[in-house]
């Protein structure tokens, strides 16, 4: 039977594509694609002339069918999103497990992914993390959520639309705090990429200061929780220090 790569684009840049992504793209016999018309571009500009076929969220179950003919009847199929990684918050979840449950060879080729590259520069605990995607879009449900993660002790990643951007930091800051140490990632990878690292409360001001800040697509990282040093116990223990200390001078 063929295989079925699962292939990273890029997230803005086009040089983030990799020599062997291109490669696949090129050798394979079609291409699963979450929005064929988005990747026919991305294929022209790297002069790829491989049939595109649509894989997207509303007929990923049904029409994996088709992608799993193909892959019995030999043919190598590549699976790409729009941007990024195949299901990293996109299409392919169904496909993947549909191939592997019959047995079909799933070969993944890595690249770009806007978490990952947010977390690899936000300067940020990056041991241990939790990625959480796209937070509910309504204010309630947000909050449900937030108020289940406020003492996760590992870093917090989430994607976010720019339009709700605003709402989502003042919600993350009544959560957890104004001043959990944060990173927004902002058009990573392209002409006005930015970084900014602040606190909570902060990077919320800064945000509603500048409406460019409000446009274009976005990460937001976050801190763990911590918990709190306990102050009065710390100086508990420096007062007995003390006292031994002083009882041994002259
Ligand atoms: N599969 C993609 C990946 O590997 O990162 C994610 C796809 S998801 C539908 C799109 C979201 O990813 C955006 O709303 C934004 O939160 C994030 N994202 C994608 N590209 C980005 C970029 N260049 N800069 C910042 N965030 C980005």
């Amino acid at each position: 039977g063929g295989v079925l790569y699962v292939v990273a684009t890029p997230i803005g840049n086009l040089e983030d594509i990799s020599a062997r992504a291109l490669r696949v793209l090129r050798e394979v016999a079609l291409i699963a694609a979450e929005d064929t018309r988005h990747s026919l571009r991305l294929l022209q500009h790297f002069g790829i002339t491989t049939p595109l076929a649509a894989c997207h969220e509303h007929n990923e179950r049904d029409e994996g069918g088709r992608f799993l003919e193909r892959l019995r009847g030999g043919d190598d199929v590549a699976l790409i999103s729009d941007a990024g990684t195949p299901l990293i918050s996109d299409p392919g979840y169904h496909l993947v497990r549909q191939a592997r449950a019959a047995g079909i060879r799933v070969v993944p080729v890595p690249g770009a992914c806007a978490l990952i590259a947010a977390l690899s520069a936000a300067g940020l605990p990056s041991d241990r993390f939790v990625f959480e995607g796209f937070l509910p879009a309504k204010a309630a449900g947000r909050q449900g959520r937030l108020q289940q993660l406020k003492e996760e002790p590992r870093t917090l990643i989430f994607y976010e639309a720019p339009h709700r951007l605003l709402d989502c930091l003042a919600d993350l800051e009544g959560a957890f705090g104004a001043e959990r140490p944060a990173l927004l990632g902002r058009e990573l990878t392209k002409t006005f990429e930015t970084l900014q690292g602040l606190p909570l409360g902060e990077l919320r001001r800064w945000v509603a200061a500048d409406s460019n800040q409000q446009r274009g697509e976005c990460v937001l990282v976050v801190a763990g929780w911590q918990a709190p040093q306990d102050e009065d116990a710390l100086d508990a223990q420096a007062l007995r220090v003390l006292d031994l200390l002083l009882a041994e001078l002259p």
